[in-house]
């Protein structure tokens, strides 16, 4: 697991470099046509500027990877889990957490819906390994194991260990976790505004194949801003954005 994950950070870091010093820098021009003390205007490349935010995302582990194939390991707990402020209350207040940068970008997100009258609340966010464990071999004991497969996540493969991913749902599916909630307000305004704040609708309609589940409305995951709008934009997912980012993930 670690050294995959080692091989693939040095494929992005080699990705990143060979983009970086692909074109011709300008510090190659002979001396004597320098101004002292005047620096040439550089032309900022929309590509590069795009690169490097990608870069420090990946740095701070936000373009992470979980899904059926690839999980993360038991003790794996992140280490800036933060309070988040707008929550259905029926829910239990220990998941309520998401790492500090995502917590913000979802309050900012939440709030910029309450200015539309919209009620948007996160039921779960970070979960951790074990409480994984106890949900889904309680869904193999009571369901069966291909139900349990179907609709649960074996420990280590769930998105909400990384605390970046995080269930929402609004007053009007009775703060359920259902594909209703896509249908309202709130969710349609999810689906058109999440990536303005760093979120993407990870799993959504028709990519099943892609991801490993169906549709979830409800279910944000944080990958940063400039990810998240490229992935919108280009209607993919983020299987699909790190193959764009040339990681071929899974590969291994
Ligand atoms: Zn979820």
């Amino acid at each position: 697991m670690i050294l995959l994950l080692f091989v693939i950070a040095l494929m992005v870091a080699t990705f990143l470099v060979i983009g970086k010093n692909g074109p011709v820098s300008s510090s190659e021009e002979p001396p004597d046509q320098e101004t002292p003390g005047v620096e040439e205007p550089v032309e900022p490349n929309p590509q590069e500027i795009l690169r490097e935010a990608v870069r420090e995302d990946w740095e701070k582990g936000f373009l992470i990877l979980v899904n059926k194939e690839q999980g993360l390991a038991e003790e794996y707990v992140p280490g800036d889990l933060a309070e988040i402020k707008y929550y259905a209350k029926d829910r239990s207040p220990q998941w309520r957490k998401m790492r500090q940068e995502a917590a913000e970008a979802f309050h900012a997100l939440a709030e910029k819906a309450q200015e539309q009258e919209m009620e948007i609340v996160v039921t779960t966010a970070y979960r951790s390994y074990d409480f994984q464990s106890d949900l889904y071999y309680g869904y193999v004991s009571s369901k069966g194991q291909e139900w349990a497969d179907q609709y649960s996540a074996k420990p280590g493969t769930s998105e909400h260990q990384t605390g970046l991913a995080a269930d929402c749902s609004s007053p009007s599916v009775g703060y359920q976790l259902t594909s209703a909630f896509g249908e309202t307000a709130e969710g349609r305004w999810l689906a058109e505004n999440a990536h303005k704040f760093g979120f993407i609708i990870r799993y959504p309609e028709g990519k099943a194949e892609v991801t490993g589940y169906n549709y979830e409305p409800w279910h944000i995951r944080y990958v940063g801003t400039v990810s998240a709008e490229q992935i919108y934009t280009k209607g993919i997912t983020l299987e699909e954005w790190l193959d764009e980012l040339a990681l071929e993930i899974g590969e291994e």
